[in-house]
């Protein structure tokens, strides 16, 4: 008889030793008849975790939280939020779990999060589960970030359920996902207990964040506002790098922002196929808040939000406080920007020594183009690499800022040959295509067959290497296969 409860991990549990109102303690709910789809063992042994003393059935029964793993202590976490520009006092994890913390090989602690495990009492009207296709599109979208290089939480298992769930369209398939993150922290936490005037758990949230995030600032005696600063220059970077590879979170919303700086929370989120920065595929994003050109307003709107609940720890005196935060904030654009350009040059083949003052146009000039020819972003950026030394490599339209742009290459220190290097490791062949994503969810929720969702997520692997035979995968979709909407699947 294999062993059924071996060791899973080595859990710790850092943010359940925080004050009792900061989450509930809550079993996950055992569903019918669990399966494992998929499980990222380069993950699990990164972060410390094995399989090796447990039988198949019994990692299907963890991973769909049939099982609580030895050593855990599920608990949901309380938290608040913007939701489309308007405050929501409570929301917290209605259908997410922490399992618990694990200490990660390069010493960083994790949290595991089962999502879609079940009920809790933040559960409002939902049924606290998740169907099937979001579950796929996170995992494939989550771990295709991190193979371009972003940070973002990760996927560690995806399994089925045996269960339905009910939805707008009707029952759907069920599913349940493990999620590694730095920390579940967001915006929308210091939201809730700002929003209760409970400067105390705002304080020791903010103590925990540095403790976590940000240990280089635990002693510096202005480490409130330094916090804030480090949160800011984190998700201005990450922003930025979302810009750079043409994603559309989708719902920016204050309790999708985390004080890490990872990406998180997958939902109608996608890849814009041809450049426009109107671009939108949430259906529930009716006016376009979160459109790809939005994202840095929205950066700052929510960095705002931050700010305002740090208030009291940033200065005992209610005006020299805002005028601090203030001062702050109005330098988001200038924080982004700077990420944003030296993104961008790298994508056209500049190295990060010279800045010439020409390279700003060069990019927002290239962009011009684009958007007037409606040209697929990532295939346009990809050629750059090959219309450095042929005219061909992109239509005739972009002929006259490709003379411009290799001229200026070819002052590059390296010159062109280091400007195509760098390209071809900064543009990628692969991202996750709404078209693609959209077939294998239809592929698992109508036959039950994850083959394709294996074979996309081993191409999203290896984002920047041509792959042989994987043509379907690089190409923009055809008329008839554009997807016009992402979909939230809450
Ligand atoms: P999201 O849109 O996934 O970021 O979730 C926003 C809020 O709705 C969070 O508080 C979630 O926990 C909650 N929520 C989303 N889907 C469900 C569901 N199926 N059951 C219970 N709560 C949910
Ligand atoms: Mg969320």
């Amino acid at each position: 008889m294999p062993p059924t409860h071996g060791a899973f991990a080595e859990f710790s549990h850092t943010y359940a030793a925080l004050p009792e109102r900061f989450h509930v303690r809550v079993p996950p709910t055992p569903v019918a008849a669990p399966a494992l789809i998929a499980f990222n063992d380069d993950l699990a042994s990164e972060i410390g975790v094995d399989r090796s003393q447990l039988s198949d059935a019994s990692l299907a029964a963890i991973c769909a939280g049939n099982s609580v793993p030895e050593g855990a202590l599920p608990l949901a976490m309380a938290y608040a939020g913007h939701q489309f520009g308007s405050f929501v006092p409570q929301l917290g994890d209605g259908r997410a779990l922490l399992i618990g913390e694990v200490v990660d090989l390069q010493g960083k602690r994790r949290d595991l999060q089962w999502k879609g495990a079940g009920p809790t009492p933040f559960s409002r009207r939902g049924d606290g589960r998740a169907a099937l296709g979001p579950v796929l599109r996170e995992y494939l979208v989550s771990e295709a970030m991190h193979a371009l290089g972003l940070p973002t939480t990760r996927a560690l298992s995806a399994a089925t359920t045996g269960e339905s769930v009910l939805r707008e369209g009707g029952p759907l398939p069920g599913g349940v996902l493990i999620r590694v993150a730095a920390s579940h922290v967001r915006i929308g936490t210091f939201e809730f207990f700002a929003a209760r005037g409970d400067v105390d758990a705002v304080r020791a949230l903010a103590d925990y964040a540095i403790a976590r995030h940000y240990p280089q600032l635990r002693d510096d005696p202005d480490r409130y506002f330094a916090l804030f600063e480090a949160v800011a220059e984190r998700q201005s970077s990450l922003i930025a790098r979302w810009m750079e590879i043409g994603f559309i979170h989708g719902v920016m919303n204050t309790d999708n922002m985390t004080i890490s700086g990872e990406t998180i929370d997958f939902g109608p989120c996608a890849f814009m196929d041809e450049y426009d920065p109107a671009t939108v595929y949430s259906f529930i994003d009716r006016r376009g808040r979160y459109a790809y050109g939005n994202q840095p307003d929205i950066l700052q709107w929510n960095l705002a939000r931050l700010a305002e609940t740090l208030l009291p720890l940033i200065d005992a005196d209610p005006g020299q406080a805002i005028e601090r935060a203030t001062a702050s904030l109005h330098g988001v654009p200038a924080r982004f920007d700077r990420h944003w350009l030296a993104g961008f040059r790298r994508k056209l083949g500049l190295g990060v020594c010279v800045d010439e003052g020409g390279d700003r146009a060069l990019v927002t000039g290239l962009l011009a183009v684009m958007q007037a020819e409606a040209a697929d972003f990532t295939s346009t950026f990809r050629a750059l690499a090959g219309a450095a030394t042929d005219d061909t490599a992109l239509p005739g339209a972009f002929l006259d800022w490709t003379h411009r742009w290799r001229e200026r290459l070819a002052r590059e220190p390296g010159g062109i040959a280091s400007g195509i290097a760098t390209m071809r490791r900064t543009n990628p062949v692969y991202i996750p295509r709404n078209h693609r994503i959209e077939e294998i969810i239809a592929a698992a929720v109508q036959d039950g067959d994850f083959g394709p969702f294996h074979t996309l997520h081993t191409v999203l692997a290896r984002p920047f290497a041509l792959q042989p035979d994987r043509d379907p995968y690089r190409t923009p979709p055809l008329p008839h296969e554009r997807v016009q909407n992402t979909f939230c699947g809450t």
